[in-house]
C-alpha cells in the first residue's frame, strides 16, 4: 500500500525531492541537522553538531568591519569614520542607492560561499537555520535593523525557479528571523527573467527593470522596510526591487544581504 502511494507520488509531473523536504517542519530539519551525525563543512571532522564545527564557527565568526552603507563594499580602515557611522564611498556619492542602508554580514568567500551555494543550489533548506545563527543573530547592529524595521521582505524569486528550488531561501531568512514582520506579498516577481549569470551591470539592469511590482500601496506611509536577500553581486536586482517598492510609495527601506561579493580590490585584515 504504502510502496504504491510513494509510486504514485513520485508520478505526479514536478513533485520534486525539495518539495518533500520543505514539507518537513522547520523544528524537525533542524533537529535532524543538528543530531545526526555530520561532517563540519570546513575542516572535515565528523560529529561536528552542524554544518560547521564549534572552533570552525569561532575561527570564522563574522567580524564587525566598515562598511560602504551603500553598496555594503568593506572599507579600508581610514576611509571609514571613527565612530559608528561609516562614510558612503566614492561611487555610492555619485550615485547613491535606492535604499537608506545596506546591512552585510560577510564576504562572499570561504567557507560561507560553499554553505550558501549548497542551501540555495544543492537543496538542502535546513542550512536557513544554521545561517541564521552564524551570520545573522551575533551580529547587534543587524538584529537592531531586524528589530527597527515594520517589515521583512524577502527577494522575490521567479515562478519557474520556484518550482524548480521548492523554497525561497531569502523567504525561509525572513521568516526565521521575524515571522510576525514577514511580507512576501509585499513584493513580487512579474515575469521569468533570464539567468543574470554572465551579464554585465547595464544588460542585469535592463533585464531586471520591469522584473518586480509591489502591490502593497495601503501600507506604504507607514512602513520602514527591510528587503532582505542571501547573496548581493553587483546589487542590480536588489536595485530592481528597491524601484519598484518606492514605485508603490515606500520612502524607508533598507537592505540585508547574508554575504557581499568584495570588490576586485581586497583589504589585508
Ligand atoms: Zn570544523
Ligand atoms: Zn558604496
Amino acid at each position: 500500500m504504502r510502496k504504491n502511494r510513494v509510486q504514485s507520488l513520485a508520478q505526479v509531473p514536478g513533485l520534486m525531492a525539495a518539495q518533500y523536504i520543505e514539507a518537513m517542519p522547520t523544528r524537525l530539519r533542524t533537529w535532524l541537522s543538528t543530531h545526526l551525525p555530520c561532517q563540519c563543512q570546513a575542516c572535515h571532522v565528523w560529529g561536528a553538531g552542524g554544518p560547521l564545527c564549534p572552533a570552525c564557527q569561532s575561527a570564522f565568526a563574522p567580524r564587525p568591519l566598515p562598511r560602504c552603507p551603500g553598496c555594503g563594499l568593506r572599507q579600508a580602515q581610514a576611509q571609514a569614520h571613527t565612530n559608528t557611522h561609516t562614510r558612503l564611498c566614492g561611487a555610492c556619492l555619485r550615485q547613491p542607492p535606492p535604499w537608506q542602508h545596506c546591512h552585510v554580514a560577510v564576504d562572499y568567500g570561504y567557507p560561507w560561499a560553499g554553505l550558501i551555494s549548497r542551501w540555495k543550489l544543492g537543496q538542502q533548506p535546513a542550512l536557513a537555520a544554521h545561517l541564521l545563527r552564524y551570520l545573522l543573530l551575533p551580529q547587534a547592529p543587524i538584529m537592531a535593523a531586524v528589530a527597527a524595521a515594520d517589515a521583512l521582505i524577502p527577494m522575490p524569486l521567479a515562478t519557474q525557479r520556484l518550482r524548480e528550488r521548492g523554497y525561497n531561501q531569502s523567504a525561509q531568512i525572513t521568516q526565521l528571523l521575524a515571522p510576525d514582520k514577514h511580507r512576501p506579498q509585499w513584493l513580487l516577481r512579474q515575469q521569468h527573467t533570464h539567468s543574470q549569470r554572465g551579464l554585465n551591470r547595464a544588460q542585469r539592469l535592463h533585464n531586471l527593470a520591469q522584473a518586480f511590482h509591489s502591490p502593497a500601496q495601503a501600507q506604504a506611509s507607514t512602513s520602514k522596510l527591510l528587503l532582505v536577500d542571501d547573496v548581493m553581486t553587483t546589487g542590480a536586482s536588489l536595485h530592481a526591487a528597491c524601484q519598484a517598492l518606492r514605485a508603490a510609495g515606500f520612502a524607508h527601506i533598507e537592505v540585508l544581504c547574508l554575504a557581499r561579493t568584495p570588490a576586485p580590490t581586497t583589504y589585508a585584515d
